[in-house]
Parts: C-alpha cells; sequence; structure tokens
C-alpha cells in the first residue's frame, strides 16, 4: 500500500486504518524509493493492533521498461540501499519540473501547482503532476493524465534515474530485505527469462501474482516458475488512497507466504501488535 510518502493520497495512519477497516489483519507499507512512512505507519498499526511489514516499491528499469522492486524488511538505514533511493528521489525531482516545464508551454501549469500536491518530502512522480492537472481542470482523474499528456510516448515525458533490475535486487537482498518484482505480468508481458534468471541469482525470491494488473498467459508461466522454483508468491491490492480505484484487500498474501517473508527478511522486523 502506498501513502503520501510517495504517490498515495493519504498519510500512513490512514492507510494503516483503510486496511484495518477492509478487515485486513497484516499489511506491507511500499511508497516509491522511500521508508519515511514506516514510523508513522507503526504507530497506527500498532494501536489498531495490526502487523505492519515495512517495505518499499523500488523504481528500476530494464531497457525501456519500468519495473518495480518490491522489498520487505530490510535495514532502512543500510548505505547502499539509502544512497540508491536518494540517487533516484533526487533525478525524480528533476525530472518532475522539467515535465511540469514541457507541460507548461502548452497548459496552464506551473512548479507551485504541483508543490501543491505533493506532501512534504514525499517521492515525487507523474501521480503528483496529475493531480495539479486536475487541480486545474484540464483532466478529469490520475488514469486520463497517464493515458495523454503523462503517456511515456508523449512530448512530455522525461525519464527518471533507475538502476537496473538486478542490481536493485541484489541492493534490497544485501540490505537483509526480501526483494519481490511487483506485478510482473502486465500488459508489457514477462521480463525476459535471462533476466529472471539473473535478478534470481542476485537474490530475488519472487513475484506479486495477484495484482489486478496481471493478465494471461504471463501470468500462467509465472505460475509454473514460481512452482518449478519453491518461490514466494504474493498478493496486493496496491492502494493508492482515491489515486487509483484499487480497493484494500482485492488481493491478498497467504499466510504462509507471509510467514516465509518474516523467515527471510532480517533487515528489519515486522511490527507485531
Ligand atoms: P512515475 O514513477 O513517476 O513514472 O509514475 C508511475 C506511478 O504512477 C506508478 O507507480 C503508479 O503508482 C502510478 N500510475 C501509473 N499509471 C496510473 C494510472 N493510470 N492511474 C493512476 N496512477 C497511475
Ligand atoms: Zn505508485
Amino acid at each position: 500500500m502506498h501513502s503520501d510518502h510517495s504517490d498515495g493520497t493519504e498519510p500512513p495512519a490512514r492507510v494503516v486504518a483503510a486496511a484495518h477497516a477492509a478487515g485486513l489483519r497484516t499489511l506491507a507499507l511500499t511508497d516509491h524509493d522511500t521508508t519515511s512512512g514506516w514510523a508513522e505507519a507503526a504507530e497506527a498499526s500498532t494501536s489498531l493492533q495490526m502487523t505492519l511489514i515495512p517495505g518499499m516499491e523500488l523504481s528500476a528499469r530494464h531497457e525501456w521498461r519500468s519495473v518495480h522492486v518490491l522489498g520487505y524488511l530490510f535495514d532502512a538505514d543500510d548505505a547502499d540501499l539509502r544512497a540508491l533511493t536518494d540517487r533516484i528521489r533526487s533525478s525524480r525531482l528533476t525530472r518532475a519540473r522539467e515535465m511540469a516545464d514541457r507541460i507548461g508551454r502548452d497548459y496552464d501549469l506551473n512548479w507551485d501547482d504541483i508543490v501543491e500536491q505533493t506532501a512534504d518530502g514525499a517521492t515525487v512522480g507523474r501521480p503528483h503532476l496529475a493531480d495539479a492537472l486536475v487541480a486545474k481542470g484540464v483532466v478529469r482523474d490520475r488514469g486520463e493524465a497517464f493515458a495523454d499528456i503523462l503517456h511515456p510516448s508523449g512530448e512530455y515525458y522525461v525519464a527518471l534515474y533507475a538502476p537496473d533490475p538486478v542490481t536493485a535486487v541484489r541492493i534490497v537482498a544485501d540490505a537483509g530485505g526480501v526483494p519481490i518484482i511487483a506485478h510482473p505480468a502486465g500488459r508489457a508481458g514477462l521480463l525476459p527469462p535471462r533476466l529472471v534468471d539473473r535478478m534470481l541469482d542476485a537474490g530475488l525470491a519472487g513475484f506479486e501474482l495477484g495484482h489486478r494488473e496481471n493478465v494471461e498467459p504471463a501470468l500462467g508461466e509465472l505460475r509454473s516458475l514460481v512452482r518449478d522454483r519453491d518461490l514466494i508468491v504474493t498478493g496486493s491490492s496496491d492502494y493508492h488512497g482515491v489515486g487509483k480505484p484499487n480497493q484494500p484487500g482485492e488481493h491478498t498474501t497467504a499466510d504462509a507466504m507471509v510467514e516465509r517473508i518474516i523467515a527471510r527478511g532480517t533487515g528489519s522486523a515486522p511490527v507485531f501488535p
């Protein structure tokens, strides 16, 4: 789940409350490229008698396509991981400014409009540009902004710095974390088998098969892979508050898999009630 420490629309405590209201007992906070929401989420989950798995969704890229590496239970103070996330977040800021400049040439939008939509210190991304466009009445919602003005094939898009997925996996694993590839069977199709092998060698633990963006036949192929190699399988809502239609608990992770994640993660501990 995402909070307003990245591109979710609610503070961590409200994200935890949304999970609780949906009947969940355990949640993971996985803001993009930051761990700054962990403390607030831990406090909220404790007071609601829930278990929190601290996590992050790390931005990576393979060739032209964005790959999201979920990391659970890593050490948030690990120097290499911090250096990487600092670099990604700083590039995100430069990139968002550049995109705002480009969009501002054709639409009534400037950098202050984006700042207004972004919580202090949050990992900035295209969703904040989308929210600014909504506030300005240019588009109706984030989805419309992503389909057109913010689309990677459009003239306003600027790429952000992102490590290759093998590096991202290795850095999470070296920080004691459990790396899982997020929504790995989306419309872009499967990652090449050789890349998957290299990620597994680097410490990849499994795949997020339960996600609304996964589609057949890629999903079926990954089911076979995880069975053959006995990998961890997760499911998540990818909740972003009102920023996406995704609802808490629309996909979940089996207890046995949560136990495997907890057994494997050595960089930080789950927050138990
Ligand atoms: P960025 O990493 O800044 O390029 O933005 C990508 C993020 O935007 C993803 O992590 C999603 O959370 C979000 N996103 C992508 N597509 C959509 C969409 N159609 N509607 C709402 N949010 C989206
Ligand atoms: Zn997001």
